[in-house]
């Protein structure tokens, strides 16, 4: 049942084998690109419980910085001041949005990030979106900060988040590219190619054709660099790795450590006005070339 016979963005069936990964094959989808796994165990079996802990639930002070800046970007779209984080994780996000005055509540899958975020005071529902039952028509802007690689048919929860904002709301979302150049050079050894964690890495057109069968309007996609939630992801990644699979750990170690330089590199370019132009003009071109390995997704109702 979990061998997955058609692509999660384009529900095209013809597709070629890129490679495989523990006990999981990884597909590419030879109408939209979109890389996809399918494998003898459950998609869903992924256990997120205690996804967080307190190790991965520290982030980085330039990180916050960025998550206040990309919350700022969402000024225009307020209007009745509600803000929905789904799959709010590690809850940085949504500090961002409660200081920048947004009310802003959660979503969250993992009852260890759930019981952390109740903890410091924040609305967290512990659950999916549809369990949730927000009434239609709820929300200025909606995020979905790397979460559309892990879910099993991502357009029922773009539908759902479409039906909870309000006309003319924004999604935004970031997940991570299955046509960027890390997908392109490292095949299925790149970290992102995750099963059971990660089922799909979407192309551009891809997850541009599964937002417009959601009804999104203004559909704009850009493809960059590292995205702070990608490294926030990646530290949980390699943290999960570690616990609970020492085979994939080994293989993974090389990838970890590679990432960590990235990390780095990610800091120090954030340090100075130079550095950050530097940074971005290496933005501007990945996403010209579309060879980003982050998918950074806005989207209107
Ligand atoms: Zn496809």
């Amino acid at each position: 049942m979990n061998e997955k016979s058609y692509c999660p963005a384009c529900h095209e069936t013809q597709k070629q084998l890129r490679g495989e990964k523990g006990d999981f094959k990884v597909y590419v989808c030879q109408k939209c690109g979109t890389l996809y796994i399918a494998g003898k165990k459950a998609a869903t079996s992924f256990n997120y419980d205690d996804y967080y802990d307190e190790g991965n639930l520290a982030i980085p002070d330039f990180v916050e910085r960025r998550l206040t800046e990309i919350v700022r970007s969402f000024e225009k779209y307020r209007q009745n001041n509600r803000f929905l984080d789904v799959g709010c994780g590690a809850g940085t996000l949504l500090k961002a949005a409660l200081n920048e005055g947004w009310q802003a509540e959660g979503i969250e899958v993992s009852r260890s990030s759930v019981e952390f975020l109740r903890k410091q005071g924040m609305k967290v529902f512990h659950g999916d979106l549809s369990a949730a039952q927000f009434s239609e028509g709820s929300f200025d802007v909606a995020a979905a900060a790397e979460i559309l690689e892990h879910i099993p048919e991502p357009i029922n929860v773009l539908k759902e988040i479409y039906q909870v904002l309000r006309p003319g709301g924004l999604l935004w979302a970031t997940t991570p590219h299955g046509k960027g150049a890390s997908a392109r050079l490292l095949g299925v050894r790149w970290t992102c190619v995750a099963p059971p964690e990660h089922l799909h890495l979407f192309s551009v057109k891809g997850i541009k054709n599964l937002l417009e069968e959601a009804k999104f309007r203004n559909v704009r996609i850009s493809t960059q660099g590292l995205n702070p939630f990608e490294i926030i992801h990646t530290l949980r990644n390699g943290k999960v790795l570690q616990a609970e699979n020492k085979e994939i750990n080994k293989m993974d170690e090389r990838a970890f450590n590679r990432y960590e330089t990235s990390y780095e590199l990610n800091a120090s370019l954030s340090a100075s006005a130079l550095r950050r132009a530097v940074k971005n003009l290496l933005n501007r071109m990945l996403d010209t070339s579309r060879l980003g390995d982050s998918l950074k997704i806005w989207a209107e109702k």
